[in-house]
């Protein structure tokens, strides 16, 4: 339901926190977030509130300059704490939040089970895409992002991260809405604009059939093909 990501030098717990918030408006069941700190990415989700999360990390020191959160309004899955965004894959190098619906996700499933042995752990259709990407990734986490779209039917926008590739956020657009931030020694995705409005006024409106690639210093947008594509700055000229 609702997506914010941050890549950058701060330690961004609070920011995604925060921006969440911005899109409660929206409605959800359950609140999440995955940061990767030294080497390994750590995910903490909830049912319930914003709050509820906070709470249950509240005495952590839950530490990354790259990170991803996402409020779930469920479709497939019970509300729960593990049904809650972030996904990660089976070794837990990839975490994935999703926004919308993966039509075939019980045949993906299938296949990752048949084929790669893959055991899951929620019942959601977005798990799907953390255990494709994991089994796809050969080390470049946009390529694999976009071997996984090629399998996927639906309406979808999610964001993926790797514990391999600090330093980046790989989005995929087709059909639910994203939107890329430009800050300052910082970059963002969102799912709308209101979860960033504190921390910026530019961003880029992504359309469908597009990927974008944030780390700290720029952010690309590019085709199904891996062709860059050009997108003017929206200027934004109002605040919360
Ligand atoms: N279909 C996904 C789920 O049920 C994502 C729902 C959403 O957009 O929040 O977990």
């Amino acid at each position: 339901c609702g997506i914010v990501g941050y890549v950058g030098n701060d330690n961004c717990r609070d920011i995604i926190i925060d921006g969440l918030k911005k899109l409660e408006y929206r409605g959800y069941d359950s609140a999440g977030i995955a940061l990767i700190d030294k080497g390994s990415i750590a995910v903490r989700k909830q049912k319930g509130k914003i709050e509820n999360l906070e709470r249950a990390i509240a005495g952590e020191k839950l530490y990354g300059t790259t990170g991803i959160g996402h409020t779930r309004w469920a479709t497939h899955g019970v509300p729960s704490d593990e049904n809650a965004h972030p996904h990660s894959n089976q070794d837990e190098s990839i975490a994935i939040v999703h926004n919308g619906i993966v039509e075939n996700y019980v045949e993906l499933k299938e296949w990752l089970m048949a084929e790669h042995g893959i055991h899951f752990k929620t019942e959601t259709d977005s798990e799907v895409i953390a255990q494709l990407i994991g089994v796809l990734n050969k080390g470049c986490l946009e390529d694999a992002v976009l071997a996984a779209v090629d399998k996927m039917k639906g309406a979808y926008a999610f964001a993926a991260i790797s514990k391999d590739e600090p330093g980046k956020i790989v989005a995929f657009r087709k059909d639910a809405p994203l939107i890329a931030g430009l800050g300052k020694g910082c970059n963002f995705i969102a799912s709308d604009i209101p979860a960033l409005l504190k921390y910026l006024d530019k961003i880029y409106l992504i359309e469908n059939g597009e990927m974008v690639i944030c780390t700290p210093e720029k952010i690309q947008i590019m085709d199904q093909k891996k062709n860059p594509i050009k997108r003017d700055v929206l200027q934004v000229t109002w605040s919360l």
